[in-house]
Formats: structure tokens, C-alpha cells, sequence
């Protein structure tokens, strides 16, 4: 299947009971079974099944493979945002006193999520640019996670992915991508050796705004079989290339229980569909409506990563052959210039909805 095929039949089956052609909504809480005993070996994870929607559910597991299939992992694990998402990748890696090296142009939830995470034993240091030299020179042997986003929003930043994954190989050290702002359209993290690729589809994978979610694509990295991992340790042995999703779906995605509704899988699945169509129309948009400002006398600093002036051309021109997304910032001299701009738009008016 080529890539917009996979966004509509990418590991969906079809619905045995009713035949229906979309995902049915389970909207159940528990699953019930033949025997006690099969109960229980659902439970303890020794067989495929339901049990609980906390732990797993039919809707929600049809949209984490529809979106496995999108950007090439091994498996998925749907949340209930972007954040709860990045919140558990990371717990599930580390311990009191690990670090994480984190780019310092990451969504503000992050920035602000990784700031608290110093309160319970945990080191985040924030590079402004993260790259083969400044990670070099960061990395410590409490260095478990680097964690970036593959165009930083809203900084715009590109992410040179190629060059941090192997530092990253080299230390076996976890690299994390937040791939939001691009999506699967855009770029596959996990073919430039990104060990875990991270979404909110509250963005463009849902693109209807209508169901705020997030989704932990594990890439099937063998680094957890190392010592330094070692609450891995077990499910390596097991689970080997999907190790990281066993630990994850057992501890603590199981644990906290940010688990996504039915509904919104169900919404996700109806808008992954067109993900391609809206990814190439926003690019097109961006990238003309980036030409068009940074020509207009009134406004200076242009930032969209297309831009042949911009720092990071020579990167998007490496990575985003398709185009470089839908954010666009630009400078018009001070806060009430730009309120008032935003003021006078005419399709988007923040406060006079009412
Ligand atoms: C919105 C966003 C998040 C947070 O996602 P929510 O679904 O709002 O919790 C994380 N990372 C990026 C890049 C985002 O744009």
C-alpha cells in the first residue's frame, strides 16, 4: 500500500459481526468472556484481548494501527492528548535522577512539563540548538532520553533528525520525536532513526478539531536490552522489539489510565483519512502565504523554514521535500502591531465569536 492508502485501509480488517466499512464505536467499558480463566490470562497480558477500556479497546486499538501502518513502528499506544503522550513515553523510561536533553524550542506544554519533572529527582537540560556537537558535549551517563520536536512550535527550528539519531545510536541513548507539527505526510521519523515518534492529534492527524488525543509510536528500537535500561530488562527478553509498547500498556499507561475514548479514536480514524489532502493543501497555502508577507513592506522576519532566507533552508530542504508545514511567524515591531493584526483578520477572530 502506498502512503494515502494506508491512511484509509492501513491494518483494518473490516468489522466481522456487521460487516460494517468504518471502525464501530465500542462504547464499552468491560468485555466479558467465556471462562474465568481466559479472563485471566487476558489480564496478566499471556493472551490477546479485552478486558477493560482502560487497558484496550476495539476502536482505539484500530486507530493505533491504522497509525502504526502511517509511520512505519512496530506499535501504537492512543492517550488522551499530546501531553499525557509525551508524559508517558518518558516515565516510561526513566528513573530518579536520569536526564533528558531536550531541544529549547519545544511546545510550551512540554517546556513547562519538563520543568516540573525536576521535582521528583529528574535533570532536563534545554540546548537552543541541538545537534551532533552540543549533544556531544551535554551528554552524561544519566542521559536516558533526548527528547525534539522535527520543526519546533512555534521557534520553526528544523530538527537535523539523521545527525541526532546517531549520536543517539552511538550512546544508546532513547530518541524521542514530537512529529505534530509535520505529521506522517510530511516526514516518518522512525526511517531516520528516531526510537519513538510522538503526536498530538488534536492537530492535523485529527484535522476536524473535534477530539483532543495523543498516540506513542514505538519504532521497535533494540536498545532496551542494554543494563542501563534496566526496567526493561524483562520485557526485552520477552517482548524484544516491542518491549518499550509491553512496558508501556503493563506499567504505566495502565497505571495512570489517560487512555483515549472510543468516540475520539473513532474521529481520529474519520480524519487520518484525509490527512494527505490536508497536509498538501496547508503546505501550499504556507509556503505561498510565506512568500507573500516576507514581501510586504510593513512586516519583517518572515519565519518559515521554506523560505530561502531562512537559517534552516538548507535542513527543509533535506527533510521537506513536500513542504514544511503550516506555521508562519513574522515580526511586525511590537504587541499592540500585532494584536491589532490579529484583530482585523477577517476568518479567524479570537473574542468575536460571541
Ligand atoms: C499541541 C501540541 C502538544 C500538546 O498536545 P495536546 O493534545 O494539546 O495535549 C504537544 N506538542 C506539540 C508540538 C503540539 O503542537
Amino acid at each position: 500500500m502506498e502512503f494515502q492508502t494506508k491512511l484509509i485501509h492501513g491494518n483494518w480488517t473490516g468489522d466481522n459481526h456487521t460487516g460494517a466499512t468504518n471502525v464501530p464505536i465500542y462504547y464499552s467499558n468491560a468485555f466479558k468472556h467465556k471462562t474465568a480463566k481466559e479472563l485471566e490470562h487476558i489480564f496478566a497480558g499471556r493472551e490477546a484481548g479485552y478486558v477493560y477500556s482502560r487497558i484496550a479497546n476495539p476502536s482505539v486499538e484500530a486507530f493505533e494501527k491504522r497509525i502504526a501502518a502511517a509511520e512505519g513502528g512496530v506499535a501504537a499506544v492512543a492517550t488522551a492528548s499530546g501531553m499525557s503522550a509525551i508524559y508517558l513515553a518518558v516515565m516510561n523510561i526513566l528513573k530518579p535522577n536520569d536526564e533528558i536533553i531536550s531541544s529549547s524550542g519545544v511546545f510550551g506544554g512540554t517546556y513547562n512539563l519538563f520543568k516540573h519533572l525536576e521535582d521528583y529527582q529528574l535533570k532536563v537540560k534545554f540546548l537552543e540548538t541541538l545537534d551532533e556537537e552540543s549533544l556531544g558535549s551535554e551528554i552524561s551517563d544519566r542521559t536516558k532520553v533526548v527528547f525534539a520536536e522535527t520543526i519546533g512550535n512555534p521557534k520553526l527550528d528544523v530538527l537535523d533528525m539523521e545527525a541526532v539519531a546517531k549520536v543517539c545510536q552511538k550512546k544508546n541513548i532513547i530518541f524521542i520525536v514530537d512529529s505534530t507539527i509535520t505529521t506522517p505526510y510530511l516526514i516518518r521519523p522512525i526511517s531516520y532513526g528516531a526510537d519513538v515518534v510522538i503526536h498530538s492529534t488534536s492537530k492535523y492527524i485529527n484535522g476536524n478539531s473535534n477530539a483532543i488525543g495523543g498516540v506513542i509510536v514505538d519504532g521497535g528500537s533494540k536498545k532496551y536490552g542494554d543494563d542501563k535500561f534496566s526496567g526493561f530488562s524483562q520485557y526485552a527478553k520477552r517482548f524484544s522489539r516491542f518491549a518499550f509498547t509491553a512496558k508501556l500498556r503493563k506499567e504505566i499507561a495502565k497505571d495512570i489510565g489517560a487512555a483515549l475514548s472510543p468516540m475520539n479514536s473513532f474521529l481520529n480514524l474519520v480524519g487520518i483519512e484525509t490527512l494527505g489532502l490536508r497536509m498538501k493543501a496547508h503546505c501550499a497555502n504556507a509556503g505561498e502565504l510565506a512568500q507573500y508577507l516576507s514581501t510586504h513592506p510593513k512586516i519583517n522576519g518572515v519565519n518559515y523554514p521554506l523560505l530561502n532566507n531562512s537559517s534552516y533552508y538548507g535542513l527543509a530542504k533535506k527533510y521537506y521535500e513536500k513542504g514544511a508545514s503550516a506555521i508562519i511567524t513574522c515580526r511586525l515591531g511590537s504587541k499592540e502591531k500585532a494584536f491589532n493584526f490579529i484583530d482585523n483578520l477577517k476568518l479567524t477572530k479570537p473574542g468575536k465569536c460571541r
